[in-house]
């Protein structure tokens, strides 16, 4: 459902992404795990568009986007397709949790307001935030504003969320709450591109786990796989440092 193939992306001489070739099936749970500086975060914010690739395609359900040539409508139509959950949730401070749920389905859906809220207040009911609607970032616990942050993905019913490092800001007694609405999600079948540190829940929620270093896929496979005979030498000092 969704592939990427052969992108690559610089910041200046710094080449982060080298040839990155990824093929997602729908429903998967991915996991993207690797270092610090390995290249995670600009791989998702690619695939969102966030950053342009400087070259390779994209590919989400029946649409390519060709890095090097793509336009305006192409990337709109990228965006569309993915929705991403950041580290440190960017949540509008000045609007409620309710209304930073909505903004996006009435500003780029262009839905009816009333039907924004009705899907809005569904979705964070689902993160059990039903009590909270009114409440401003300010006067909800990290956990809770990062639970409005995936309610604000799930409203728009994309084809794939990206969560970037969903719950390495919070302190730890609030980690669980997130990973617990997370898991509720994958097992809905919604597919997902999670880059985390969690490892013990990257091995039970994932169906496919991709460990990158130095801007490469390294290696990839099932968590089983993965985590208990890795083939390569990097992944292995990586997994016996981090466990
Ligand atoms: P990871 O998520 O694996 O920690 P990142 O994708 O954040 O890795 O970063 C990979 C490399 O790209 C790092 O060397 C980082 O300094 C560099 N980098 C990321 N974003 C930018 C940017 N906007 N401008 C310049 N360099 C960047």
């Amino acid at each position: 459902m969704i592939k990427l193939s052969r992108i690559s992306k610089s910041f200046g001489k710094n080449q982060v992404l080298k040839d990155i070739t990824l093929s997602v099936e729908k429903g998967e749970v991915v996991v993207i795990l690797g270092p610090s500086g390995s290249g995670k975060t600009t791989l998702l914010r690619c695939l969102n568009y966030l950053e342009r690739p400087n070259d390779g395609t994209i590919a989400i359900g029946d649409y390519t986007v060709d890095c090097k040539h793509a336009g305006k409508k192409d990337i709109h139509q990228l965006r569309q397709k993915s929705a991403m959950v950041f580290q440190h949730y960017n949540l509008f401070k000045h609007k409620t949790a309710l209304e930073n749920v909505m903004e996006g389905l009435v500003i780029v859906q262009k839905l009816p307001k009333e039907e924004a809220r009705k899907r809005s207040v569904e979705v964070l009911e689902k993160v059990g935030l039903g009590a909270k609607l009114d409440a401003y970032p300010s006067q909800l616990s990290g956990g809770q504003q990062q639970r409005v942050g995936i309610a604000r993905a799930l409203a728009l019913n994309p084809e794939v969320i990206l969560f970037d490092e969903p719950t390495s800001a919070l302190d730890p007694e609030l980690v669980g709450e997130v990973l617990d609405v997370i898991r509720k999600i994958a097992n809905e079948g919604i597919t997902m591109i999670v880059v985390t540190h969690e490892m013990s829940f990257a091995r039970e929620v994932s169906n496919h786990v991709v460990f990158m270093d130095g801007g490469v896929i390294v290696e990839e496979g099932k968590p089983n796989e993965l985590f208990g005979a890795p083939k390569e030498e990097r992944t292995k000092q990586f997994l016996k440092r981090i466990t």
